[in-house]
């Protein structure tokens, strides 16, 4: 088949009028390799993969069992324990309701940190308030790590599931899995990764950490949108809590091809794509910092996702300095995947920041396209962004 992508006009119109994209914990531009792939799944092997009485049907399955093995590559884990689902939220709710219903005892004990994504806590949250699940709340310090004390005092008084992500997608703070799952499987306790962000970027091996569930979602590493992974050894659709999966859906062959080779190429280049986008962000990290006076950095210095950089300005208000970047600059006040809604992060309440850094928070993604002219750009504009709203509430109060 002649090739229906042309990356480069692929990527010249991702930047159309829209700016330079720095939100890439948001989502990520499809990699025309994996376009590419898709549309191949789409084109050609259109087969369902659930009929496979003729041939059509055996080969998409065959892109299925392709794509898992991939996937099973990157994570170190058993082909067979992969169930590609529409994305990290769903594959945390069959999980969630997965490890309901299999419980012996109910409600459910669930260990979960306070920096969460909502994908989590609304479904424990939910399943609280049927009276299914309790809630054990884990503490997070100033840099959004694990308090281990809490987590200590929550695993001493039982925990049947503890929830915690590898990442977080706010200001990018690396979880020290192995640490955890220790903890967490010397006190009996199972465990929910939400790898969602850190898939790719940290290493990620389900040998060394036999979690009962991880979550990957493709659109945070290059892969089409709507795809993800749930990875358990233990997960049975007919086991689910409510109503049971009687029948299989039809595999969404294009997507999950497309995941498949999301992984292979953060399998092949993550390492170094990790340390070439860890110098860009460092790079605007210190113009910024330079130009920025009392400029904060969120989140550790040290284990954070190379491609995250969360900054406030304290008393300078986070949406003004976004609205005047739009159309330039596309970064955002939060975390634009909780919904679109524009309510204060749960993340930087937890970690306890002061009001004034939180209004002027503002989280900057790079990503594999990024390039040290648009790191060069991207910092003159969000200067010249911040400097103005710093006039007009200068201008205001001199008024
Ligand atoms: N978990 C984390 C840490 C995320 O960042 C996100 C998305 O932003 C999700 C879960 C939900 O992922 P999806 O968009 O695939 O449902």
């Amino acid at each position: 088949m002649n090739s229906l992508i042309r990356p480069h006009a692929l990527q010249d119109a991702s930047r159309h009028g829209a700016g330079i994209y720095l939100d890439h914990h948001s989502t990520t531009p499809v990699d025309p390799r994996v376009a590419e792939v898709v549309m191949r799944a789409m084109v050609e092997d259109f087969g369902n993969a659930n009929s496979v009485d003729h041939k059509h049907g055996e080969v998409a399955r065959h892109v299925i069992e392709r794509a898992a093995s991939l996937v099973a590559q990157l994570v170190t884990c058993d082909e067979a324990d992969i169930h590609f689902t529409s994305g990290s939220t769903e594959a945390i709710r069959l999980a969630i309701a997965h490890a309901v219903g299999a419980a012996t005892t109910l409600p459910l004990r669930i260990g979960i940190s306070r920096a969460e994504h909502p994908a989590v806590l609304d479904t424990a949250t939910r399943a609280q308030k049927l009276g299914l699940a309790k809630i054990m709340w884990i503490e997070v310090d100033a840099q959004a790590r694990l308090d281990m004390d809490s987590l200590g005092r929550v695993l001493d008084d039982g925990v049947d599931l503890l929830c915690v992500m590898a990442a977080n997608n706010e200001v990018g703070t690396i979880s020290p899995l192995f640490k955890i799952f220790a903890l967490a499987d010397a006190a009996g306790a199972r465990m929910l990764v939400d790898a969602t962000q850190a898939v790719g970027r940290v290493r990620m091996n389900l040998d060394e950490t036999p979690v009962e569930y991880l979550i990957l979602s493709s659109h945070k590493i290059y892969g089409p949108k709507g795809v993800g992974a749930l990875i358990s050894s233990v997960y049975d659709a007919s086991q689910l809590h409510g109503l049971a999966a009687t029948h299989e859906a039809t595999p969404n062959v294009p997507g999950i091809a497309g995941m498949g080779e999301a992984c292979r190429l953060m399998h092949e280049e993550g390492e170094g794509e990790t340390l070439r986008i860890a110098a860009l962000r460092d790079q605007l990290q210190a113009t910024l910092a330079a130009r920025l006076p009392g400029m904060v950095i969120n989140g550790p210095h040290n284990d954070r996702l190379a491609h995250n950089l969360h900054i406030s300005i304290p008393g300078v208000a986070n949406e003004l300095v976004v609205q005047r970047l739009r159309g330039r600059v596309a970064i955002s006040t939060g975390a634009a995947c909780m919904s679109g809604a524009q309510s204060a992060s749960h993340v930087l309440r937890a970690m306890g920041l002061p009001q004034d850094v939180q209004d002027g928070a503002l989280r900057i993604g790079l990503g594999r396209f990024t390039t040290p002219e648009d790191v060069a750009r991207a910092a003159a504009e969000i200067i010249a962004a911040v400097d103005d709203v710093t006039s007009a509430l200068k201008g205001q109060i001199d008024d």
